[in-house]
């Protein structure tokens, strides 16, 4: 059998292998940027519509000679054997008349086929989930697979964090990534957006005001919080679907673990005691490295974020109260 070469004269160091199962929007998305990234030495492609995925990967590697020298192909399940992350964005959209709870009950008899699959060939690699409800997947990843939960990450409300952060940076007309503000809780419309730890290359955002004579009250701070919650619904109103945004995100979570930089991101994870929550999955600040979640730390909250918090949690534990996993 012949094997894949691991370095190439690109590149001294090992080439990494990412998996991503479902070429739609945001999995070939997400594909097209690690390629302009150069992240990956391999990129393997997998979905039910060979089709059309076979005119994704011709389409992608038709740019390697404009980006970064990189294998791509359309794969099946063994090629997750040897993989660093596989990296889960397939998924089925809400029928006419459907409930958010039987699209949801659908999406995890997919991941149900999926996620055996996936650790029949490797039990090495980190899973990382985008479908949605983020959380409630990346739990039912957890419990199918059976791996470690620093191993099973959800992309959570790492997008959330960049849209909250992308609206303070416009407001304040400052550089989005000196930005340090989070979106905590379910990705979705219980989220929480903490104000009280927000902060500007590490000064509060309220000294920063006093500082430069500007303010954003209490009336702007509910409306950035609305805006962030309902981005994804103005989106698709008006495109049909989230992608570019959600594939960055992705690419940086990947980026944090494939070299070990320790970035603090809001992934989510299995929360097991923080703030009083046990055994789900929503985002926290969590340290993400070469393991998965090296550490999830246990920000700071006022008395009302850590309350809405609990009541994201809650709605995530009712969700989960309903299906079978
Ligand atoms: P899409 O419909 O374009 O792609 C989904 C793909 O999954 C399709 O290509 C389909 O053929 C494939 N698929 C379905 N069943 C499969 C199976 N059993 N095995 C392999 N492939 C299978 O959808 P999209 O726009 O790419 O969105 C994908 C998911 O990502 C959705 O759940 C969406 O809500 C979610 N999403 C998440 C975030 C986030 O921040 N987490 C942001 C945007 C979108």
């Amino acid at each position: 059998m012949k094997q894949t070469p691991k370095t190439n004269l690109f590149n001294e160091h090992r080439t990494h292998k990412i998996v991503i199962i479902g070429s739609g929007k945001v999995g070939t998305t997400f594909a097209y940027t690690l390629l302009l990234y150069g992240l990956a030495g391999e990129i393997v492609l997998i979905d039910v519509d060979k089709e059309r995925t076979e005119g994704e990967v011709m389409d992608l590697k038709h740019a390697i000679p404009l980006t970064n020298p990189t294998r791509i192909y359309q794969g099946d399940y063994s090629d997750c054997q040897g993989a660093d992350i596989v990296v889960i964005t397939a998924g089925t959209a809400q029928r006419p008349g459907e409930t958010r709870l039987d699209l949801l009950k659908r999406n995890i008899d997919i991941f149900k086929h999926i996620i055996p699959q996936i650790v029949q060939y490797t039990c090495e690699a980190i899973l990382l989930v985008a479908t949605n409800p983020v959380d409630i997947l990346s739990y039912a990843t957890q419990k199918i697979s059976a791996l470690p939960a620093s191993r099973v990450i959800g992309s959570g409300t790492v997008l959330d964090t960049s849209r909250f952060r992308w609206l303070l940076g416009n407001h304040f007309s400052l550089d989005a990534r000196n930005i340090h503000a989070f979106i905590i809780g379910e990705h979705g419309d219980s989220e929480v957006a903490v104000w009280s730890s927000a902060n500007i290359a590490g000064m509060p955002i309220d000294a920063y005001c006093r500082l430069m004579g500007c303010e954003i009250p209490a009336s702007q701070r509910e409306e950035f919080s609305k805006q962030v919650r309902n981005a994804a619904y103005e989106i698709i109103q008006r495109k049909g679907a989230t992608f570019y945004a959600v594939a960055a995100g992705l690419a940086r979570i990947v980026e944090s673990i494939l070299r070990n930089q320790n970035s603090v991101l809001s992934v989510s994870n299995m929360v097991l005691g923080y703030y009083g929550i046990h055994d789900i999955y929503l985002s926290l600040p969590a340290v993400v490295g070469e393991h998965g979640i090296e550490h999830i730390l246990e920000l700071p909250l006022s008395r009302s974020e850590a309350k809405a918090l609990c009541t994201s949690a809650d709605v995530l534990k009712n969700l989960l109260g309903q299906l079978e996993i």
